[in-house]
This record gives C-alpha cells, sequence and structure tokens, in this order.
C-alpha cells in the first residue's frame, strides 16, 4: 500500500515505465529494487511499537518491493493510491466488496468479464446488493438507469470478448450527478492506452496478470483510487487481510520497464491481423475497436492512445467450425488468459449475458495476438479458416 499524490509530470511514456516506482539511490544504487521476503517487522522501541511510528510495522500492509510497484502505477495512472491484490478477477471483487453495502444497488456492464458477472450474481446478491446489467454502448443513457440506491456504476471498456466502447466521461458524468461512483476494469488498454482517472473513472482496476507481467507466468491485480475513493478501496484491503508476495510484486514491476514496447507490438500485430481478417472468407465480423468498421471506433479514437493485442473474429458457423478452426492452429495455444508473449486463441461463450449474447450472427473466436512474426501468425490463422469452412 502507497499513498501518493499523482505525479504531474512531462516525461514521456516509456521513460516513466522505464524509471517509475523506484530510485536506485534508495538502495545503494542498485538498478533494481530488492525483493524483500517478509511477514515480522521491528521496531527500534516500545514507544515506536505502540505508535506503530514507523514506514512500515507488517508485511501485510506492503514492503519496499510492493510499495514499489504501486508507486510506478500511482504515476502511471495519476491516481492518489494503488492496492495488489493476488488476481485480476480480485482486482474486481475488492472494490465492489469496499463499496457496496445490503441494500445497495450496482450497475454493471453487460459485456464485463465473465468471472466479474458469476462475482455479482453468487456473492453480492447473497449479501443483499441489487445488480442490474446495462447495454455497453448505453452513455448518457445510463441516467435512466441509476436509482435513488445506485451506488456503483462498473465499467469495461472495451468490454470482454466482444469489444464494444463505451462513453465513459458521458457514464461518469451521470454517474457523479447522482452521488455514484465509477469503478472501471481497465485491463485491456492498460494505463498506457486509456488514462480512466483523467476520463472520469474513480478506481482503475487492472489484471496485472496480463501486460504488466506478460510472461504467463504471475497472476496479480492491481486497484488504483483517486483522493475521494481510496481511503475507503485501502481500509478494505487491509481489513480482508490481502497481500501478494515479494516475488510477484517484483515480477510485474520488472514487467512494466517493458511494457511500452510489448503493447506496441502486440498493438500493431493484432490491428494488421484484424485487417487482413476483415478480408478473409467465411469471416462475418472482426470486433476490434481500432477498425473503422467497428461501431465504437469513433470513441475509440477519441479517448484511448492505443490498442491492446486481443480481439475477436466472428466466423460463419457455430461449435463445430469454432473447434475445427482452433484445432487446426500450431502456433496459437487454446488457452484461457492473454497478455503474454505467446498468441492464444479460445472459443467465446456468450449465453450469459443478458443484452449482449445475440448481437453476432456465428462462433466468436477471441484471439490474444503475441510477440510471434505475423507473418507465422497469419499463415496459422489460414489453416485455422480453411479448416472451418471446409465444414
Ligand atoms: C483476465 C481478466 C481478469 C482476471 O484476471 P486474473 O488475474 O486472471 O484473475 C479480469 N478482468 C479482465 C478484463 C480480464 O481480461
Amino acid at each position: 500500500m502507497v499513498k501518493q499524490a499523482g505525479s504531474e509530470t512531462k516525461l514521456g511514456i516509456n521513460t516513466r515505465l522505464a524509471h517509475g516506482g523506484y530510485d536506485p539511490r534508495d538502495y545503494h544504487g542498485f538498478v533494481n529494487p530488492p525483493v524483500v521476503h517478509a511477514s515480522t517487522v521491528l521496531f527500534p522501541d516500545a514507544q515506536t511499537m505502540a505508535g506503530h511510528k514507523q514506514k512500515y510495522t507488517y508485511a501485510t500492509h506492503g514492503t519496499p518491493t510492493t510499495d514499489a510497484l504501486c508507486r510506478a502505477i500511482d504515476e502511471l495512472e495519476g491516481s492518489a493510491g494503488t492496492v495488489l491484490v493476488p488476481s485480476g478477477l480480485a482486482a474486481v471483487t475488492v472494490p465492489l466488496l469496499a463499496f457496496l453495502s445490503p441494500g445497495d444497488h450496482l450497475l454493471m456492464v453487460d459485456s464485463c468479464y465473465g468471472n466479474t458477472r458469476h462475482f455479482c450474481n453468487t456473492m453480492l446478491r447473497r449479501l443483499g446488493i441489487e445488480v442490474d446489467y446495462y447495454d455497453p454502448l448505453v452513455g448518457a443513457g445510463i441516467e435512466r438507469l441509476i436509482k435513488p440506491n445506485t451506488r456503483v456504476i462498473f465499467t469495461e471498456s472495451p468490454g470482454s470478448n466482444t469489444f464494444e466502447i463505451q462513453d465513459i466521461p458521458a457514464v461518469a458524468e451521470k454517474a457523479h450527478a447522482a452521488d455514484a461512483i465509477v469503478m472501471m476494469d481497465n485491463t485491456w488498454a492498460t494505463p498506457i492506452y486509456f488514462k480512466a482517472l483523467a476520463y472520469g473513472v474513480d478506481i482503475s482496476i487492472h489484471a496485472a496478470t496480463k501486460y504488466p507481467a506478460g510472461h504467463s507466468d504471475i497472476l496479480m491485480g492491481t486497484i488504483s483510487a483517486n483522493e475521494k475513493c481510496f481511503r475507503t478501496l485501502d481500509a478494505a484491503h487491509s481489513a480482508l487481510g490481502l497481500c501478494v508476495s515479494g516475488d510477484d510484486a517484483y515480477q510485474v514491476l520488472r514487467g512494466l520497464r517493458t511494457m511500452g514496447v510489448r503493447m506496441e507490438r502486440h498493438g500493431e500485430n493484432a490491428l494488421k491481423i484484424a485487417q487482413w481478417l476483415e478480408t478473409q472468407e467465411g469471416v462475418i465480423e472482426v470486433l476490434h475497436p481500432g477498425l473503422e468498421s467497428h461501431a465504437g471506433h469513433s470513441l475509440f479514437k477519441r479517448d484511448f492512445c492505443g490498442a491492446g493485442g486481443v480481439f475477436s473474429v466472428v466466423i460463419g458457423g457455430g461449435t463445430e467450425q469454432a473447434h475445427a478452426f482452433l484445432n487446426a492452429l500450431r502456433i496459437f495455444g487454446l488457452g484461457y488468459s492473454w497478455g503474454g508473449y505467446e498468441s492464444l486463441a479460445v472459443h467465446v461463450q456468450l449465453a450469459a449475458r443478458e443484452i449482449t449474447g445475440k448481437n453476432h450472427a456465428g462462433a466468436v473466436i477471441r484471439l490474444q495476438i503475441g510477440l510471434e512474426d505475423k507473418k507465422d501468425l497469419i499463415a496459422d490463422i489460414q489453416n485455422g479458416l480453411a479448416a472451418a469452412n471446409a465444414i
């Protein structure tokens, strides 16, 4: 846990990624921070112990390693403080638990990450919280869905798997007029490509498992809040006893150092492959907000300064065609998650959606474009399409 005013700096994004969060002079000049393995922290005397009058008191409340990561993320987000949790899913559930009480109403975007929906429909409803799903394209129309007990409006843009772009400033304006707070799962764009807090979001959520970690070997979530919300978030995080290991925090900070160049490559290759896919036989639609054909393209251009490397392609047919496509792939792995260096594909299931589940006339396949050579990935996808089209 680190509380820090958002530092207004004019340095470029890659400079901040390279140097943020840690000053080598704080630890003998070593370029990287030490990995602190800890539970106990010693106090020099009883008075200091009784008053908790030192920076570190117990490792659940942070170490120099976790603080370095939190500070680096605060610098990227412009947040007042950041807390670390053991997974991206926990980065969604913890702020919801922190801000919602029995009798409160939550507006959740229908295109949310699937496990976010599961948490809302099970645990939040059990705790007596009213949950309504809304259309990601609602924009300022969110006003009509806000009730006197609406406490939180949860956004995710682009939506998981289907990539709808939300008008975040319009939603935030109506939310704040009604005294509700705005949370955003900002995993796809990372703080490099979408400045959530600058667009009215109060709490920005990331599965650091994805691009920040970048190598499919770490699970972590980060939650960053503005001045108005950090105290409540931090209190809930602390009360729940959540923390992450120094080793994992170190690896995510290490990942941040190269995230800018990795994202550039992921984003560039993904957009080129998406454009190529639009011209291919058997492809009904490509769901990538960077494409001019995408319904959210103008909002995307207005608010985002780049794209992640994950998008979906809708191919003709159903499960049989989707399975043929996936089984023909040799470079793309079949697996969940994304943000690592390697390409992945999954057949997306939208049956649990209430509003956006039937918007696409075919099988939706999500592709994570890794750091391999684009020509090899295109050849792999070509085999997938040929297999699907042969049915
Ligand atoms: C992957 C993902 C999560 C969950 O992250 P985990 O670390 O896998 O729990 C949350 N939100 C979004 C948008 C994701 O893509």
